[in-house]
């Protein structure tokens, strides 16, 4: 049997790896265009603000150590440009030039491309995004002797990058379109992270999109120049506004893709092709709460993704549960998180619900050092839980953590009420805050 990868990093090296430890005389070729396989995309930040120091430290395997420990055949600088779904075989450009490769089985995880606004300056030189760990690697080294950077969009990378264009030393202005950072956040909830941002030294401009990118007057770097007609003269742009699934190669072959281009897949990860698999931030998932579908680009669910088309393949996979979009960021100081569906998602499919907050402290108060973790839960009538969200600077990624196994679980209030979460004063307190959401409810 020969299983092709399209896509050598999250998704794609899951299921290869996966389909291995399933079956070890599989022949299993992975390509990827790019350079490099199995990279810590969500490393790239770090390396560009110096916490991660070394380009290699985000590779976390090569072709060769994928060969000696897995058996597997990864061929990177190579593409997949076609695919023949009646002969079974896809069409690679690389190194050696173009061939034809037949399979058994084809997994598709090409991942997704940043999008770029439709505005001008778009292809200048001091405009970039922070995708690969080329992209990394430059921007690092482009900080170098730079004063001052434009990031454009402030969801979590944007957010990430403008932390580490910081840290660089940097005068960063951060400009997002939406009426707050982090959109995904309810505003009261997003308002504590731009507080952060500001006191860390970021301009932050919301409600105004960049509408124009021009080299500089001065000759050097460039203006960027906003809705309002406000400019500013800046060394650097990162492009962060948002991504969209790589599904031509899909859609090329006939393949089904959703409105907004996202691959339809069943809950084995299988595509309308009964030999064609597809995982990652390329295809649709429905979201466990509201039932809408779309893509929900992490790396979570699109390496558990990866691991269950393999173990379709070999005939022993557990159907997908729905994706909550458990997601979490660091700013700074500060923690945002989030699971499930956000008051927002809940308006727009209109579901019912009931919101409350705690503001309780992380641990016992009477320890030093306590702090306050800002949470929000959503509750359907009912007392089910539908959604929950977290900012602090201590203890809110194990609360979110405990609310997305509770949202898994369907908990309601009664059971956020009822749960013995581990205490002793530098930990948490006897009433932990999300027994305080249940009793809130209740
Ligand atoms: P990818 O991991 O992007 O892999 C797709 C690969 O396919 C690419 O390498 C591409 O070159 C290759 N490819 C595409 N087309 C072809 C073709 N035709 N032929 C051959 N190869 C092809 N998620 C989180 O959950 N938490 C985080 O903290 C987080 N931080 C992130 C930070 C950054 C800077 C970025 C860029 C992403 C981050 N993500 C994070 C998102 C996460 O990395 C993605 O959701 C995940 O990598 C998706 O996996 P994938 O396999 O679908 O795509």
């Amino acid at each position: 049997m020969r299983i092709v990868v399209v896509g050598g990093v999250a998704g794609g090296m899951s299921a290869a790896a996966r389909a291995r430890r399933l079956n070890e005389s599989a022949e299993i070729i992975v390509f990827e265009k790019g350079p490099d396989v199995s990279f810590a995309n969500c490393g790239l930040p770090y390396h560009v603000g110096g916490d991660i120091q070394s380009r290699e430290a985000l590779l976390l395997h090569t072709p060769q150590t994928l060969d000696a420990s897995l058996g597997l055949d990864v061929r990177v600088n190579t593409e997949v440009t076609a695919i023949d779904r009646a002969a079974k075989t896809v069409k690679v450009t690389g190194p050696q030039g173009t061939d034809v490769v037949s399979y058994d089985a084809l997994v598709l995880s090409p991942g997704a491309t940043a999008f770029t606004p439709p505005i001008p300056g778009m292809d200048l030189p001091q405009v970039t995004h922070l995708r690969t760990v080329d992209d990394a690697t430059a921007l690092a080294a482009r900080v170098e002797g730079a004063q001052t950077a434009a990031v454009l969009g402030a969801g979590f990378i944007g957010l990430e990058t403008a932390e580490a264009l910081r840290e660089r030393g940097l005068d960063v202005a951060l400009i997002e379109m939406a009426p707050q950072v982090l959109p995904p956040l309810a505003p009261e909830m997003a308002r504590l992270v731009e507080l952060e941002l500001r006191a860390n030294g970021v301009d932050v401009v919301t409600g105004l999109a960049a509408s124009a990118v021009a080299p500089a007057a001065s000759g050097k770097g460039v203006t960027v120049t906003l809705s309002n007609g406000a400019s500013a003269d800046v060394d650097i742009v990162v492009v962060s506004v948002g991504v969209r699934p790589n599904s031509s190669l899909a859609s090329d072959a006939g393949l089904a893709v959703d409105e907004r281009g996202a691959i339809l897949v069943d809950d084995e990860q299988r595509t309308d092709d009964p030999s064609i698999w597809a995982v990652g931030d390329a295809i649709a998932v429905r979201n466990q709460i509201t039932g809408v579908t779309g893509p929900v680009p992490l790396a979570g669910p699109a390496n558990r993704q990866g691991r269950r088309a393999a173990e379709s393949i070999m005939g022993v996979a557990k159907p997908a549960k729905p994706v909550l979009g458990t997601a979490i960021v660091k700013v700074f100081g500060l923690t945002a998180a989030m699971t499930g569906a956000s008051p927002r998602m809940l308006d727009q499919a209109g579901i019912e619900h009931v919101v409350h907050h705690t503001h309780h402290l992380n641990h016992a108060g009477y320890y030093p050092g306590a702090d306050q973790v800002h949470l929000m839960a959503a509750f359907a009538p009912d007392g089910t839980l539908l959604g929950a969200q977290g900012v602090g600077r201590a203890g809110v990624d194990k609360r979110i953590d405990v609310l997305a196994t509770s949202l898994r679980a369907g908990f309601g209030a009664d059971d956020l009420a009822e749960l013995e979460l581990a205490y002793a004063p530098p930990f948490g307190s006897a009433k932990d805050p999300v027994n305080m959401l249940g009793f809130m409810m209740q």
